[in-house]
């Protein structure tokens, strides 16, 4: 049952009490006259002035009813729209989208600044299907319209996530049936963003696929060669072999498993923690000394100018990085070639690179290395263990600190990495 609002009932309180003021005025002001026994003359002066009261007294009483009702009025108003403004400022400083449409139509009611931003400002009086999503011409397949209202009854809010069309972000959407200020349904959405949770878990899942491919290779070679060391005879050269062997796999699990947990962090944690000012050639140096024993001999070289600015940067990932780079150099070229590490600045940024003298990638792979768990499939590369993920890591880390990373290569010739840093601000 619905109530009226109190102003609705204000015009008839104004007509009964003037109309019991003006019946008291005619039934005592005749009988007031008739019992002056005035003449005739005086009687009918008298009666003039009692009329001309009336209309002043009943004039002064309009006047003071109306504009009491009137100001209670203006003043609800004020409240209304005050309490409206404080609720859209709620909806607009929540980060996500907020809409209102009609159950039957589809038409949008309202839609907060988070959603503005995001589908634009033209989206009075038009459809939620044209505004919110991309190159519909109906009512979505997908929308949830019937299951809020059964029967005429609202039910409870239904919980749903998809990938919106225009945004390509993942959502997670609220949905329920309330009331309009007009009495009628309406459809009410709230949909939070939740892109980086969805990545996480595609990340996980593409992990334990990864985990029976990847990780069991090592693990199978290096349980055979343990188990047929220890249950045979075998020289000291063949044991050292396989000893080899089991380490280059144990070496190899460690880098996939490191290279997925940093990852993971990365994800979880877009922005580096402590950024700092390290100096490129010492972080050139170390990744080069690192790897000067390396058992296929490549000749390490570092190259940079001496008047190198620092960059701004994290420097346990950047040095993450070039072991990446660095080991990839030496993973896919042949025994005892060069390869060089190197910087050179460039407007307010320090180029870094790393170049080698191996296999190579072809162009329209250059921008495909960086995806995870992408792999150049060719025989001579399906004999060299990774799983895809280093230079996925490589450019998590450049866009952590909001920096370029690419490759050009000739293949057959080599390849060279390279990686662009905002450096710190020096006098010129
Ligand atoms: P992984 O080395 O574990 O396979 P990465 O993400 O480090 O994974 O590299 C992806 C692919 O890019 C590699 O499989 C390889 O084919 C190619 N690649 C990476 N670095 C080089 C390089 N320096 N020279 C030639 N190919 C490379």
């Amino acid at each position: 049952m619905h109530t009226l609002p109190d102003n609705v009932n204000i015009p008839l309180k104004i007509a009964l009490i003037y109309a019991v003021v003006a019946g008291l005025w005619i039934l005592f002001s005749d009988e007031l006259l008739a019992s002056l026994n005035a003449d005739p003359a005086t009687l009918i002066r008298l009666s003039i002035i009692k009329g001309w009261l009336f209309v002043i007294f009943t004039a002064a009483m309009l006047y003071w009813l109306i504009r009491r009702y009137v100001t209670a009025m203006l003043l609800g108003d004020n409240a209304l729209h005050h309490q409206f403004t404080q609720l859209t400022t709620i909806f607009d400083s929540v980060n996500a989208i907020i809409y209102v449409a009609d159950l039957a139509t589809h038409e949008i009611l309202f839609l907060n600044r988070f959603g503005i931003e995001l589908f634009g400002n033209d989206w009075q009086g038009k459809h939620c299907y044209e505004v919110l999503q991309a190159g519909q011409a109906d009512a979505c397949s997908f929308c949830t319209n019937e299951l809020l209202v059964v029967g005429g009854a609202p039910q409870p809010p239904y919980i749903w996530e998809f990938q919106n069309t225009v945004t390509g972000r993942w959502y997670q959407c609220i949905d329920r049936a309330i009331r309009w200020p007009d009495g009628r349904l309406v459809r009410m959405e709230i949909a939070f963003d939740i892109s980086e949770r969805k990545d996480m878990e595609q990340l996980k899942d593409e992990m334990v696929s990864a985990v029976s491919h990847e990780m069991r290779t090592p693990l199978t070679a290096m349980l055979g060669y343990t188990e047929f060391m220890l249950d045979n005879e075998v020289p000291p050269a063949e044991q050292k072999e396989y000893l080899r062997t089991v380490y280059l796999e144990t070496e190899r699990l460690n880098e996939l498993i490191g290279n997925f947990l940093d990852l993971q962090r990365l994800k979880l944690r877009p922005e580096p923690l402590y950024m700092a000012h390290p100096s490129v050639e010492l972080l050139l140096r170390e990744a080069a000394t690192l790897f000067s024993a390396n058992p296929l001999k490549h000749k390490l070289a570092v190259e940079c100018p001496p008047d190198l600015p620092h960059v701004v940067g994290n420097a346990g990932q950047l040095h993450q990085l070039l072991v990446n780079l660095v080991s990839n150099a030496i993973k896919y070229s042949p025994e005892g070639t060069a390869i060089t590490l190197g910087a050179h600045r460039e407007g307010g940024n320090v180029v870094i690179w790393v170049r080698d003298e191996g296999m190579g990638v072809p162009a329209e792979l250059c921008d495909k290395i960086f995806e995870r768990f992408y792999r150049i499939d060719n025989t001579d590369r399906r004999m060299i263990g990774g799983a895809g993920l280093g230079l996925a890591l490589v450019r998590e880390i450049v866009a952590a600190h909001k920096g370029r990373v690419w490759v050009e290569s000739t293949v057959g010739k080599g390849s060279t990495f390279y990686v662009e840093l905002p450096a710190i601000a020096t006098e010129t």
